[in-house]
């Protein structure tokens, strides 16, 4: 044990030194496009609220309702007695809204990605892999035994140059999997090529649409639905956790042999609990109001494109895109700690922003990461352009 201790505190005193230290900030409210934390209240531009469901009084009041009518926990995996029939229900309506034949919940989008790839392939198969892809999906790959190809990022070349390697290779079943959305720039994998090179290779397409799920797309369908593939596309998994309410689970939707399949065999399906009354509740109520109404979709668009054009005419360098995520570019040697000296700037003049430097992106492309949310408001977006301005001015002058 004392070596251990001593090993890990040497390991964390590294990680400080090098300022990679990941320091939690408590909040002191719910989430929203303001929050208070105990040094006072901010404008939150970090949070994955993208319809601003997270605060919205409607889902927490559907969960509050659920606490009294389905109780509080279940204590049982779903196969065994964890399944309510509004558990059934929501996986409905989530293939209902992503027009798929059914859909399956886990207690995280991390657990769907950790469990889909063991219980549907097998070692003569074949896993093509985004090399951008979330964390999630790479354990997830890890823990099958098919063989693992790895594609640069959106580079549709070198998709074909592993596709090609999978089948000179006698893979049976290949699959691409790509994040529909590459969160720490905001882009959007190339849909329509990666179905093509699928068609042509006798490949399924997955996509996790975590970051696009509920806002992306004309009726909030997803990334396969902004690019016009939603045919083409053969597994989906998403999260509840961003968009769609905020609170937690996950699920895939796709064809009905592949989710009778993953009931049976995706181990954290058998042999993690069942997600919580209120929250399923909480959930479907979240959903329904994404899929019914555009309204907070269209705000949100309104306010993504407002931030970029008024960080444009003020100097700043986006990467190009239309997802209300923007990466703020802070470029060269010195950008990490610019970046992160912005970042605390504007948490001093109440704009909560969040400065990603190497190894979370690569070296020489630090950023600070904006999300917008159908919560803000015109004012609270020219309030983070202000911010933006004043701290960019106040670090330089330092
Ligand atoms: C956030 C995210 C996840 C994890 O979702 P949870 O439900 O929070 O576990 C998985 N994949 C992608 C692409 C994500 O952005």
């Amino acid at each position: 044990m004392d070596t251990l201790t001593s090993k890990l505190t040497l390991a964390l005193d590294d990680i400080e030194a090098a300022g990679l230290y990941k320091h939690e900030r408590a909040i002191v409210s719910p989430q929203g496009p303001k929050v208070r934390t105990p040094a006072g209240e901010a404008l939150n531009f970090c949070a994955n609220n993208y319809l601003g469901l997270a605060g919205d009084p409607r889902p927490a009041q559907a969960a509050k309702d659920a606490l009294d009518r389905w109780g509080f926990g279940m204590s049982s995996v779903r196969f065994i007695c964890g399944t309510q029939d509004q558990h059934l229900a929501l996986e409905k309506d989530i293939a209902e809204f992503l027009k798929t034949d059914d859909a399956i919940l886990f207690s995280s989008c991390f657990d769907a990605n950790g469990g889909i790839f063991e219980a549907l392939f097998t070692a003569s198969d074949a896993i093509i892999s985004d090399e951008l892809n979330h964390a999630s999906l790479i354990d997830g790959i890890r823990l099958c035994k098919a063989a693992r190809f790895r594609y640069r990022n959106a580079d549709l070349e070198d998709l074909r140059t592993q596709l090609t390697a999978a089948r000179d290779g006698g893979a049976e079943q290949v699959v691409i999997v790509t994040d529909g959305v590459f969160s720490m720039d905001g882009s959007y994998a190339p849909l329509p090529g990666i179905c093509d090179l699928a068609e042509e290779f006798r490949a399924l397409v997955m996509v996790d649409d975590s970051h696009a799920t509920g806002f992306v797309g004309e009726h909030g369908r997803g990334t396969p639905e902004l690019f016009g593939v939603e045919d083409r596309v053969d597994i989906l998994t998403g999260t509840l956790g961003k968009a769609l309410g905020g609170a937690s689970g996950g699920y895939v939707a796709a064809h009905q042999a592949i989710i009778d399949m993953l009931r049976q065999r995706a181990r954290p399906y058998l042999f993690s609990n069942t997600l919580a009354p209120a929250i399923v509740a909480g959930s479907r109520e979240a959903l329904r109001i994404a899929a019914q109404s555009d309204d907070l979709r269209t705000h949100l668009n309104n306010m993504s494109a407002l931030f970029r054009s008024l960080m444009t005419t003020a100097g700043f360098e986006l990467l190009p895109g239309t997802h209300p995520i923007h990466a703020v570019m802070f470029p060269g040697e010195d950008g990490a700690r610019f970046a992160g000296h912005i970042a605390n700037r504007m948490l001093d003049l109440g704009v909560y922003v969040t400065a990603f430097s190497f190894p979370v992106v690569p070296r020489g492309q630090a950023r600070i990461r904006v999300q917008l949310s159908a919560a803000h408001s015109r004012e609270d977006v020219e309030a983070c352009v202000a911010a933006f301005i004043q701290a960019r001015q106040d670090v330089t002058a330092r």
